[in-house]
């Protein structure tokens, strides 16, 4: 049976629900998205409206209902806070990088049966402002994701001020945050400072206070930082690699990925990940003792393979 959505999250635009939201679901009233499978058997799923690849991973091996539950999966931030994910899809089939821009109808990867999964399908959600929302008035095309306006057309991106490490800003009473994803400001930072290291999450990006100085102040809004004037990239701040064997890692030491390493699946990293010291969050599974959790403030990052993290 078709649908009568106006947007898309399968390239067949043969969405099938399988469960629903968990307003219309009373035997699953905790269900933050809408499940779909793909009645034409393809299953490619697409992004439903334009933004920017805020989060991903590719490399979850199969079901996992304890601790990958998201398995492989895309996050979209679109404007106006509002995120898209697109979660259980295929080992290997991620199709887009963290930061990469996209449009409606760009494919993200191949729907699948990874992490908290029971069955092969797409879990489609919507948060706006850091809540789960009902996605449906966003398939039907009656909410849009750009303006709280009528205008149902989704082609604008968020547009960034370009910033890299080393540059100096100037920030006025602008909010700090702990981490990227944190709603709540830690405090708020007036005056001169560096980036911290290139890469802007969810809008937001690191900053310290003096050049080259191996301690992090912080998350600003990247809208908040002006730029003095630009300044040469700084040297990486030197690191003593010490090669360390999988089974010396555990959970909660502090690592730094070889430069140039990709994940345990060969996917690529953002370039950001070589310069930031992470916590190790899983050691091995029961494939392999190499393969290693890394990520931030408890938020998984990638999987990474031993012999590329040096302990730091
Ligand atoms: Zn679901």
């Amino acid at each position: 049976m078709s649908n009568n959505y106006k947007r898309h999250v399968l390239n067949s635009k043969k969405e099938q629900l399988t469960a629903d939201y968990k307003t219309r679901n009373p035997n699953y009233k905790t269900h933050k998205g809408m499940d779909f499978t793909d009645e034409t058997g393809e299953c490619i799923i697409t992004a439903i409206a334009g933004g920017v690849v805020d989060s991903c991973r590719n490399d979850v091996l199969g079901v996992d209902h304890n601790y990958n539950t998201a398995g492989n999966y895309v996050r979209i931030k679109h404007p106006n806070d509002i995120y898209t994910r697109y979660l259980h899809m295929k080992k290997g089939s991620v199709s887009v990088k963290a930061g990469q821009t996209v449009k409606a109808g760009t494919k993200l990867g191949i729907m699948g049966e990874t992490g908290d999964s029971y069955g092969i399908h797409l879990h489609f959600d919507v948060n706006v402002n850091g809540e789960y929302v009902d996605p449906l008035p966003y398939l039907m095309g009656e909410k849009s994701f750009t303006e709280i306006s009528n205008n149902t057309e989704d082609e604008d991106e968020p547009t960034y001020p370009e910033l890299r490490k080393g540059d100096k800003v100037t920030l006025k009473s602008a909010p700090l945050y702990a981490s990227s994803t944190v709603s709540k400001k830690a405090n708020t930072v007036t005056g001169v400072y560096y980036i911290y290291a290139d890469g802007i999450i969810n809008g937001r990006i690191r900053i310290t206070t003096t050049k080259g100085n191996k301690d992090c102040t912080g998350w600003v809004n990247a809208t908040d930082c002006k730029t003095e004037n630009k300044t040469e990239p700084a040297k990486p701040a030197p690191v003593k690699p010490e090669p360390v064997q999988s089974t010396t890692l555990k959970v909660g030491d502090k690592v730094r990925v070889r430069k140039g390493a990709l994940t345990y699946s060969n996917s690529y990293l953002a370039s950001w990940v070589y310069d930031t010291v992470f916590d190790v969050q899983q050691v091995g599974t029961s494939a392999s003792k190499d393969y290693i959790v890394i990520g931030l403030n408890g938020q998984v990052t990638a999987g990474m393979q031993a012999k590329d993290l040096t302990k730091v």
